[in-house]
């Protein structure tokens, strides 16, 4: 797995009426605890190697940090729409990329940032308690959070720039990962999407995950910044094996709204950041050839999270052969392109197609793990 698994309809019920005081905290986690154990039952009856828990508490793989972190307050696009100088330009961005502008929220720096509560060890803590199988958890990169968070208009009177807020989102990760480590996490992985967009589109688009910031820097620049935040927020992280995941949004199942492009262009800096597994997308044809990173283990993208069509055991082999040519099979991992849900508001996919998928992945992976134990 990347990381999230569809949300039921009835956890997405329960979290609404828990925010407007309808329904009491602990009713909420009774739901987000069976939605997890019920993620974790696909998982299992999959036959996949490491688990997620789907992160079906969080509201979308970032912003859910906002609930976690002192100073940080989730803005709806309507309110962000509200502090942003160039409104005009912040509407067009929401229509043109098919953003579900009213079903996710932007986590924005309004005071200084503490981590209240952890951002993932209960998550972690929950799924140890249910499964034997090795655990991943997957954690907002330091680069998305610094770019989310930082809205001009409203984090300058705290931060005076992205780097001084960039201090403090690389200490709490740091802390987070330090006691993700301690308890029992097999895989950490940082998400980092927003890195293809730099190179895709100059920096100077901006997307859902930045909606208020554009990059101000060349692309080049911001690149090696998020370089080096990545890097510092994994300085001390052994004992684990450690991932990066970037694709290039996950947000529509209109593949023309979603950006295009091999990873070529990224290739000396995702060689330069210390981790040891990169998590891509290659079922999708819009991210190129499957490229070699040297150093690095490859999870490889086999199946498009977006689709209805459930790719075959034999589609996936074919794929899987060609990144043979370049990767020995124990550097090897399968993994879909991103996440079954990215946004609770609206998932990319039913539990039963997520499901097949996953089973696909375990099929693909029997006789080609069977031809190497035979050795050549
Ligand atoms: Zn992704």
């Amino acid at each position: 797995m990347v990381g999230s698994w569809p949300r039921p309809e009835s956890l997405l019920r329960a979290r609404k009426l828990e925010r407007a005081g309808a329904i009491a905290r602990e009713e909420l986690v009774r739901e987000e605890d069976s939605a997890v154990l019920e993620a974790l039952r696909c998982q299992e009856e999959a036959g996949i190697d490491m688990v997620t828990d789907g992160e079906q508490r969080r509201d979308n793989f970032y912003s859910f940090v906002a609930e976690n972190l002192e100073g940080v307050r989730l803005m709806t696009l309507a309110e962000m729409l509200d502090v942003v100088e160039d409104k005009a330009g912040f509407e067009r961005i929401l229509q043109t990329l098919d953003v579900p502008a009213y079903s996710i929220s932007n986590p924005t720096c309004v005071g200084r940032m503490e981590r209240r509560k952890p951002l993932a060890v209960d998550e972690l803590r929950f799924l140890k308690r249910h499964t034997e199988k090795p655990v991943k958890v997957t954690l907002p990169g330091p680069y998305l959070l610094t770019r989310a968070m930082f809205v001009e208009e409203v984090t300058r009177k705290v931060y005076a720039s992205k780097e001084d807020l960039a201090e403090d989102v690389i200490r709490v990760l740091r802390e987070e990962i330090r006691e993700l480590i301690a308890g029992g996490a097999s895989f950490i992985q940082l998400d980092e999407p927003v890195l293809t967009e730099l190179v895709f589109t100059g920096g100077r688009t901006r997307t859902f995950m930045c909606a208020a910031l554009a990059a101000r820097k060349d692309p080049a620049e911001e690149l090696a910044f998020a370089v080096s935040l990545i890097n510092r927020v994994l300085e001390d992280a052994r004992g684990v094996r450690t991932g990066l995941h970037v694709c290039r949004g996950n947000w529509s199942r209109n593949e023309s709204t979603l950006l295009r492009g091999g990873y070529h262009p990224l290739i000396p800096y995702l060689e330069a950041i210390r981790v040891d597994q990169l998590v891509l997308e290659y079922a999708t044809e819009r991210a190129g050839d499957v490229l070699r990173f040297r150093g690095r283990e490859l999870g490889l993208g086999v199946v498009n999270p977006r689709t209805d069509r459930v790719e075959t055991p034999e589609e996936i082999r074919r794929l899987v052969e060609k990144a043979l040519e370049l990767y020995p099979i124990e550097e090897l991992f399968l993994n879909p392109d991103c996440g079954f849900g990215t946004f609770s508001g609206r998932p990319l996919n039913d539990p039963a197609t997520a499901s097949a998928k996953l089973k696909s992945m375990v099929a693909a992976a029997k006789p080609l793990r069977e031809r190497a134990a035979r050795g050549p």
